[in-house]
């Protein structure tokens, strides 16, 4: 189980700033989880202005 970060990520860098593991990643146009290291703590999807990260 990860999260991951949908077509929605308008890339303003929040969901990164904040993921207690670093594990999401700048990937230009929108941002990306590397489902190997995501802890699915959920604090991206709570704090996503679009609600784009979504528990897979
Ligand atoms: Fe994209 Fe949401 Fe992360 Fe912002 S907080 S970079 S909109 S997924
Ligand atoms: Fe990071 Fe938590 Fe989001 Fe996984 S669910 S990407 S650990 S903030």
């Amino acid at each position: 189980m990860a999260y991951k970060i949908t077509d929605k990520c308008i890339a303003c860098g929040a969901c990164a700033a904040n993921c207690p593991v670093e594990c999401i990643a700048d990937k230009g146009s929108k941002y990306e989880i590397d489902s190997e290291k995501c802890i699915n703590c959920g604090t991206c999807a709570s704090i996503c202005p679009v609600g784009a990260p979504e528990a897979e």
